[in-house]
């Protein structure tokens, strides 16, 4: 377990703001919100941002993760025309603006907001980038987790339905919650998975790509030829997808790590393009999850935690 403060959150560097700057561009009211029905009363919702995950039981709703703030009344929308029940809790898989910007409307609107404390504690604080130093300020209160938990297993249920919250340690960051829906087959992995590009890696909160591997291992051993996995971005996928992800991750751990063991520096890893075949299948073409992003982000998850 590991519990961050206020304090080792200033000297904290934070890579969120690529995320959040990425989408400075994009028209909300453009957006339109797609659900994906993936059996016993379970869907998907994809806008802009994180992937939304929704659980109907017979007397409310559970929901996974909220995009941002802009498209509250859409994404609100488009589960009232799966469900008319109100929506009694609202997971965090982290931090992220992507996955949390809507916390603070679907809290007004009756939700519980649960996730695990170090989201509560970073969304508080506010945090700054690791790279470029750009600051987010501290969320309004309103949008902060009403319900954490620190360590084990989180239960939720909404007339028959439950969620199981689990903490995966230091992965994509130092808060990450994944969620099954047993009943439905439905694994939620959060930002530990991406099923289209190489994931980001918040090694300024306390991210690491050891953990992030040891937490595919984990989902692996949760899923099965049949589970439904929905990710952090990008379409449902399997558990055959999902281990060709993880295959790629401990190769890209592995050739990083040797280099870094070696003692190059990081302009001289880059330089050397290790991860130069894979970045054909996995690298997006500019951004967080570019070929060059994710290698400075292995290296720099490497020196972190040495
Ligand atoms: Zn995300
Ligand atoms: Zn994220």
């Amino acid at each position: 377990m590991k519990y961050i403060t206020i304090a080792a959150l200033a000297g904290t560097a934070v890579l969120f703001a690529g995320v959040a700057s990425a989408q400075q561009g994009v028209d909300f009211s453009k957006v339109e919100i797609k659900a994906t029905d993936l059996g016993n009363k379970t869907y998907m919702l994809e806008g802009q941002g994180g992937d939304i995950t929704v659980a109907v039981g017979t007397d409310g709703i559970i929901m996974v993760d909220t995009q941002f703030a802009p498209l509250h009344d859409k994404i609100k929308d488009a589960i009232a025309k799966i469900s008319p029940l109100p929506i009694k809790y609202v997971v965090n898989t982290h931090y992220h603006g992507d996955h949390v910007g809507g916390n603070a409307a679907f809290h007004k609107d009756g939700a519980t907001i649960v996730a695990h404390d170090n989201v509560r504690i970073r969304l508080a604080a506010g945090t700054t980038n690791a790279v470029t130093g750009n600051k987010t300020p501290p969320v309004e209160p309103t949008a902060l987790p009403t319900e954490s938990y620190m360590v084990g297993d989180k239960k939720l249920e909404v007339g028959g339905r439950v969620a199981v919250l689990k903490h995966v340690y230091t992965a994509h960051t130092d808060g990450d919650t994944w969620v099954m829906f047993p009943d439905a087959n439905v694994l939620v992995t959060g930002d530990v998975y991406g099923s289209r590009t190489y994931p980001n890696l918040d090694w300024g909160s306390g991210g690491t790509i050891d953990g992030m591997i040891l937490a595919l291992e984990t989902f692996l051993k949760a899923a099965n030829d049949t589970t439904k996995i929905v990710p952090g971005h990008g379409p449902v996928a399997t558990k055959a997808n999902l281990q060709e992800f993880h295959d790629m991750m401990v190769t890209a751990r592995d050739r990083v790590k040797k280099l870094y063991d070696a003692g190059k520096t990081e302009q001289e890893v880059l330089a050397a393009d290790p991860l130069a075949d894979l970045n054909v299948k996995w690298a997006a073409p500019q951004g967080i999850t570019s070929g060059p992003s994710f290698l400075r982000n292995v290296y720099n998850s490497l020196r972190n935690h040495d």
